[in-house]
């Protein structure tokens, strides 16, 4: 890029594979960067929020695929970049945004459920990063996008196993920048607060811990999911290419406390 302009933050011709991007969080991020110009692929274990995400994307005017696949399905993610490449006609950014939480108290926490929570959360991010990598390493760019959290920086007691993957995915986004910097390919991540969803809504209307987590927070309120789309543009577009290896915390705040 020579100069920076309004066309810095554009993706004009460009496709994103976003994992999970038909739902909850991830429905955000396909319809932030196809405000912006890109074409989405979206690989999701069920077809929840397909329609409204479908008419979202083409109503930016821009192209959407869906593949129904289980991403922690042993030696799926060389297919699936497979065949995002030849449905979209390329890859340049990867949103490795599904991701799930289970919670319980320590001595009971059942080691499925921790396989489980690494299977998602960490291995796949893996699996799904490295066949993209070397997609696009041959072109010489791109972009991946980790979704972390703010338990990629802190400790949940009750939720230690996606503290654990969370942490990987914060040493997996700096290691990964590192070593394909050489290739163009620029590795960030999103650390997303406390932000309204379906998986935190119960959480946020809890008598005791909602309050408390209100008051913890500097900018004294929950995050919106819109908020997290202006920064995954901004980490997805030619705006960042001298960005790598960051994950930026999207948390009102929180983590300064
Ligand atoms: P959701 O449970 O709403 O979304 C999870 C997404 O992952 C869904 O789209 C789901 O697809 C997809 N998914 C789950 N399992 C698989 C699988 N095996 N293969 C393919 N896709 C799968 O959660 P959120 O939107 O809240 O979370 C999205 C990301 O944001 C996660 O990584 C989460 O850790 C992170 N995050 C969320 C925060 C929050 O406050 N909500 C805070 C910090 C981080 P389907 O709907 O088809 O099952």
């Amino acid at each position: 890029m020579s100069s920076f302009n309004q066309q810095s933050f554009q993706l004009n011709g460009k496709v994103a594979l976003i994992t999970g991007g038909a739902s909850g969080l991830g429905q955000n991020y396909s319809k932030a960067l196809s405000l912006y110009g890109a074409d989405i692929f979206v690989v999701s274990n069920s077809q929840r929020g397909w329609e409204e995400t479908r008419q979202a994307v083409e109503g930016n005017g821009q192209k959407i695929g869906f593949l129904q696949h289980d991403i922690t399905e042993p030696g799926c993610a060389d297919e699936i970049i497979a065949q995002c490449v030849k449905e979209m006609g390329g890859l340049d950014i990867l949103v490795n945004n599904a991701g799930i939480q289970i919670r319980n108290d320590v001595l009971a926490f059942k080691d499925e459920d921790w396989d489980k929570v690494i299977n998602l959360n960490l291995n796949a991010l893996y699996h799904m990063s490295q066949a993209a990598a070397k997609y696009m390493a041959k072109q010489k760019h791109g972009k991946i996008i980790n979704i972390g959290s703010m338990q990629s920086y802190r400790a949940g007691k009750f939720i230690f196993p996606y503290t654990a993957a969370k942490h990987g995915v914060l040493g997996l986004t700096k290691a990964y920048a590192d070593a394909l910097s050489k290739y163009n390919i620029q590795v960030n991540g999103l650390a997303p607060g406390y932000i309204l969803t379906d998986m935190t809504k119960a959480l946020a209307e809890d008598p005791v811990r909602g309050p408390e987590i209100k008051e913890h927070i500097p900018s004294g309120e929950w995050g919106r999911p819109e908020q997290l789309m202006g920064p995954m543009v901004f980490l997805a577009s030619p705006a960042s290419d001298y960005v790598t290896g960051v994950m930026l915390p999207v948390d009102g705040g929180y983590l300064l406390r």
